[in-house]
């Protein structure tokens, strides 16, 4: 199927367009430059009805004015790094902090809010490749970075993304989807009932800044313990776990059961109301498993719905946060000659 574009909106006095990516069953997700932004995947339901399993807003002035990243590519660093500092080649950095004094999702002007180029349309591989020049200092980041992302949507029910990168000095990145999920394809619903399988042994729990300093907490015999897979519902209501209480939910970083670079079935989520199933599958070694604490009712989606607390997940593959300050973490530097690449495939099926 040819992929289709359709005018969007302007942003800057640039035309935006929204960009279809359809298989042959009528499956579809939809791209848009403007944050290199997911803002659509409808796959069917148990029923065969086409059925929308992302927030979303209706029109590109709702992603402009966002700021809970729907569906957006966060960076240079997904999630939080600690005061926004680090040190690198033995130059200390101080990122912009814009989530108290921690730096959060590439900061005040990160990913989401640039304008990507339209490099391809791959319409044999049902493919769109958005690429975007990172100029050194941005957000106090150092090193030029080019980046790209590719989004393909397979026969399969599969959402494809891949990133690769090359910068022109040391440079840290971490780049990763915010989608956020309902897999019961009805946003007035919270996600608690669905049934999520994590395939991680433990997780780094946030300190009182937010953010993992270095620990490792295995699920064994803890609230966080997913790997049989349970719903969410007796996990929101437990009033006695630190880490719970503390995030107002689950936001953390599960480690994934992998060795790195490998990859891995990391995540399977399952809504009974729909009959939709939506795997994870990644390279990345971590996934942040956020449960949508912050949705307040403030943000009113495509469908007019107001979303409220909990009615979207995200499942973010990614490094671990705070990853430049705890040497014991997997590194996220990138070196002038490497090629960064990283792969995440979100694939959709009915049970
Ligand atoms: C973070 C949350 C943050 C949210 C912003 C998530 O990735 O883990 O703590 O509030 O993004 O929408």
């Amino acid at each position: 199927m040819p992929i289709i574009s359709e005018p969007f909106g302007t942003y800057q006095k640039h035309d935006v367009e929204l960009f279809t990516l359809k298989n042959s069953h009528g499956a579809s997700a939809q791209i848009c430059p403007f944050g290199a932004t997911v803002t659509s995947i409808v796959v069917p339901n148990k029923k065969g009805q086409f059925t929308e399993v992302t927030l979303g807003y209706k029109d590109l002035a709702g992603y402009i004015g966002d700021t809970s990243y729907l569906g957006s590519l966060v960076g240079r660093y997904g999630n939080r790094i600690d005061r926004g500092e680090f040190r690198l080649n033995e130059k200390n950095y101080y990122l912009n902090q814009n989530n108290g004094t921690c730096h959060l999702h590439g900061g005040i002007e990160g990913f989401n809010k640039k304008l990507w180029q339209v490099s391809q349309l791959d319409n044999e591989h049902n493919q769109i490749t958005l690429q975007h020049t990172s100029p050194d200092g941005e957000e106090n980041y150092p090193g030029e970075l080019q980046i790209l992302v590719k989004y393909r949507f397979t026969e399969e029910y599969e959402l494809e993304i891949e990133y690769e990168a090359q910068t022109d000095q040391p440079t840290i990145l971490n780049p990763t989807n915010h989608c956020y999920f309902n897999l019961s394809g009805d946003a007035k619903r919270t996600i608690l009932d669905h049934h999520f399988k994590l395939n991680c042994n433990a997780f780094t729990p946030m300190n009182e800044n937010w953010v993992p300093d270095g620990k490792v907490t295995s699920v064994e015999n803890h609230l966080f313990d997913f790997r049989e897979g349970k719903n969410l519902f007796s996990v929101m209501e437990n009033s006695t776990d630190e880490q719970r209480l503390l995030a107002g939910g689950v936001d953390h970083n599960f480690i994934i059961n992998s060795s790195l670079g490998e990859t891995a079935e990391a995540v399977e989520v399952y809504s009974a109301t729909s009959g939709i199933a939506l795997k994870v599958l990644t390279d990345q070694p971590g996934v942040q498993f956020y449960t949508g604490n912050f949705l307040d009712g403030s943000i009113v989606g495509r469908e007019g719905v107001a979303y409220q607390k909990n009615t979207g997940f995200c499942l973010e593959t990614q490094h671990f946060p705070n990853s430049p300050n705890v040497p014991s973490f997997p590194s996220t530097e990138l070196r002038p000659g490497e090629l960064f690449s990283s792969k995440t495939t979100y694939r959709f099926l009915v049970k």
